[in-house]
This record gives structure tokens, sequence and C-alpha cells, in this order.
């Protein structure tokens, strides 16, 4: 017989490709996650990620309650909802939810760039439904609100990883311009090999610390200058404020939120591909906004136009010193779960304590040097996962 592998508790300590043979069931646990997040019920929205995530990592389809035997993470609440989808295909919470409108519409409010839990329920409360509610409402928007509302349609749009590969070509040029050798890494979901994202993460550092100060702000410069960038919300670093004890969840580095204007590839359609196709297909049917609609007070429509030859996709530039890159990119690829539980893990087990800047060590009360991935995962006790095996 097969010896069986005890799975572990801990995402980080899992091997989560995008492989999901579990779907079903995950996608019913995300949503009751998503419906706690939006409750603002840290605990149950903690829970049910959790179990979702086990059963991601799972090299198994579950067809029976027994495949579920010694897996952690499954409280009675999920495994209820596993029976049940196993009984009939689906789970009555699950359908109540989705045609629930607060659930609705706190999940179209937060698809909003800028707009979180608070904010969207604070809307609904105040009886706005729709987006075009908003739009025509007296609102006061924060500029990252207006940019989302005025982008909204190309926003929700997923991002190919032909885009993404296309506006790493962009950044490098920019970048190279005023620091030649510069490293620019596309991070977050892509590296994990995903196909899509909802947006595209990139780390930029230099090997002699120091050259990347202050980039970031000639580099925007420049493609605003471009008509490249849509919207942008520079940060510098904060790091020399930093309280390495501070168990924050952001970090200080340099970075910048951003919205690029991606002009759509035409010339590289492949002779006898139309325009239907492919990653230009998805704009050529939505869009269907409120174009020069005299009931659209603020013109926060800009991505209604059917035809237009760009799209709107966001972006995050983060730079990292040198010395700093590899927790940077370890805290930048994700997924959230997988870092949640490394930060945990190092915690509980190694009484450390690890962020996207460096690894803290309260035993020998002193920073961990790291170059590499690879190094990090070995001052933590942990076998190395890499990206593709993240995805938690
Ligand atoms: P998607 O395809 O939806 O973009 P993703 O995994 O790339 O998926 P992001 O929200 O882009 O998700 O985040 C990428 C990683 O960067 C996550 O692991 C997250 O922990 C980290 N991250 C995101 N925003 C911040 C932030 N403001 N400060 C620090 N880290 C962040
Ligand atoms: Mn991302
Ligand atoms: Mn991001």
């Amino acid at each position: 017989g097969t010896i069986a592998v005890p799975v572990s508790p801990h995402a980080c300590q899992r091997r989560t490709t995008l492989n999901n043979r579990n779907r079903l069931f995950t996608d019913a646990l995300n949503i009751l996650a998503e419906n706690a997040e939006l409750s603002e019920n840290e605990g149950p929205y903690l829970a049910f990620t959790r179990a979702s995530s086990v059963l991601k990592s799972l090299p198994y389809n579950v067809t029976k309650m027994d495949d579920l035997k010694g897996i952690p993470n499954l409280g009675d609440h999920s495994r209820k909802l596993i029976e049940e989808i196993l009984e009939g295909g689906t789970c009555n919470e699950v359908q109540d939810l989705i045609q629930n409108v607060r659930y609705q519409t706190l999940k179209k409010f937060t698809s909003i760039f800028g707009v979180g839990v608070k904010t969207a329920d604070k809307w609904f409360k105040e009886g706005l439904r729709t987006l075009n509610e908003l739009r025509a409402s007296t609102i006061k928007f924060t500029k990252q609100q207006e940019a989302g509302l005025l982008y909204y349609e190309d926003l929700i749009l997923p991002v190919t990883k032909v885009e993404a590969d296309l506006i790493k070509q962009i950044i490098e040029e920019a970048v190279h311009r005023f620091l030649p050798s510069a490293i620019i890494t596309l991070t977050g979901g892509f590296r994990r090999g995903k196909e899509y994202g909802h947006d595209v993460d990139f780390l930029i550092t230099h090997r002699e610390e120091g050259r990347e100060e202050g980039l970031i702000s000639k580099v925007i410069s420049w493609m605003t200058a471009q008509g490249i960038i849509l919207y942008d919300d520079i940060t510098d670093n904060s790091y020399h404020k930093w309280k390495y004890k501070e168990s924050e969840t952001f970090d200080r580095f340099a970075k910048c939120f951003s919205i690029f204007k991606l002009q759509k590839m035409v010339h590289n359609l492949e002779p006898g591909r139309t325009c239907s196709h492919g990653s230009l297909a998805a704009n050529e049917t939505r869009g269907i906004g409120l174009a020069g609609h005299a009931g659209s007070p603020r013109h926060l429509t800009a991505t209604a136009a059917k035809d237009k030859d760009w799209k709107a996709v966001r972006v995050d530039l983060v730079v990292a010193p040198f010395g700093q890159y590899a927790y940077a990119l370890l805290g930048w690829t994700g997924s959230r779960l997988f870092e949640r539980d490394l930060r945990r893990y190092a915690k509980h087990f190694g009484h450390m304590i690890l962020n996207s800047h460096s690894l803290f060590d309260n035993k020998q009360n002193t920073f961990l040097l790291a170059a590499t991935e690879e190094e990090i995962f070995a001052h933590l006790g942990l076998d190395y996962i890499p990206p593709q095996e993240r995805n938690a």
C-alpha cells in the first residue's frame, strides 16, 4: 500500500499548483470567505480561506467524505458544505448568497479600484446599488476612486500574460533610460504561473545599493510625458521610519500604484486572425457604458467607448534596495494566504519576524541576510517552495 504523507496546516508547507482538482468546493468556500470579508468577519474569512486553500493543494479529486480524513483546516461548517455539494452538486447557503443584494452590491463596489469594504458598506447603507447611481451621486470620491470609476469597464477585465509581458517591455525601456542595469522582475500572480491577473506587479532593484533611490518618480514622469500613464500614486520609501517589530501588512518600499494606457496589439495579429480573438476580444464585447450620455454628470466613463484602441491596466511598481530584494520578491510573489502563513510560521515556529524587508531572529537578536528566496526558506527551516507551487 501507499504511505499517506500528512497534509500540513500551514500553506507555506504545502505545494499548491494552479491545477486545482477541487474547484467545485473551493469556489463555494471562496464565496463564503468573500462574504465574511465583506462583513468584516475576520475569523470566518480566514477559516473559509484556509479550508479552500487546503483543498487546492490536494493531488486528488474529493469524491467522498472519507477522502477528507486527516485533512487539516476543515471545520464543521466547511465539511457540511463539502458534504452538501457531494450529495447534490450545490450548497444552499452559497446559492442564497449569490442572490443576496448586499453581497452582490458590496462585491461590485469593492471591485472599483480604491474602494474598500468600509466605503462600499457605507454606500450600500445610503441606498446606492449601481455604478451609475454612484457616478450620478454627490459623493466626494478620492482621486483613486475617480480613476477606478473612469476606467472601470477595462479594469474588471482580466489582464493576460501577453499584456503583462508587453508592459514589462515598456517598463524596462523606461527604467533603463535612467538606470541601465536595473533589474525588473514580474512578481504577483504572473510569477506564480497564472495566465490572467487583476493587475501586473513588478519589482525593481539595482545591484549597487542606493542607485535605485529616486528612480520611481523619474520613470513615472517620463512615462506620463509619453502618454502611457492614466493614473499614478507614488509613495516614497519610508523604511527609515520602520520599527521592524511592528507587524504591518504593508511594506515601506518606494512604490507606485498606477493605471497604464496599453495600446492594443493589432500589429501582433497573425495573418488570418481577426480582432474578435484573443486578448482583443474582451474589449469588443464590453464597455457599453454611458459615453456621452446626458445623465453622466461627472463623465466617469472613459472606457465606455466600444472601439477605442487602448486598454486601461492596473500596474504596481515596487522599488527595493538590493539587500532587501530577496525578501521583497518573496513578499510580492504571494499568494496572499501563502504570505500570511509564512509570517505566522516564522513567528510561532522560528521566533522570527518576517516581512517584505527582512527576517529578524528574536532569539539571536539579529537580522538574517538573504540573497535568494531559497536562503529565506532555509532560515525558516522550511523546504523551498517555488513560485508555481505558492498558489495557496
Ligand atoms: P492578481 O492576479 O489578482 O493580481 P496577485 O496574487 O498578484 O493576484 P496582488 O493583490 O497583486 O495579487 O498582490 C501580489 C502580492 O503582493 C500579494 O502576495 C500581496 O501580499 C502583496 N501586496 C499586494 N499589495 C501590497 C501592499 N500594498 N503592500 C505590500 N504587499 C502587497
Ligand atoms: Mn497582482
Ligand atoms: Mn498588485
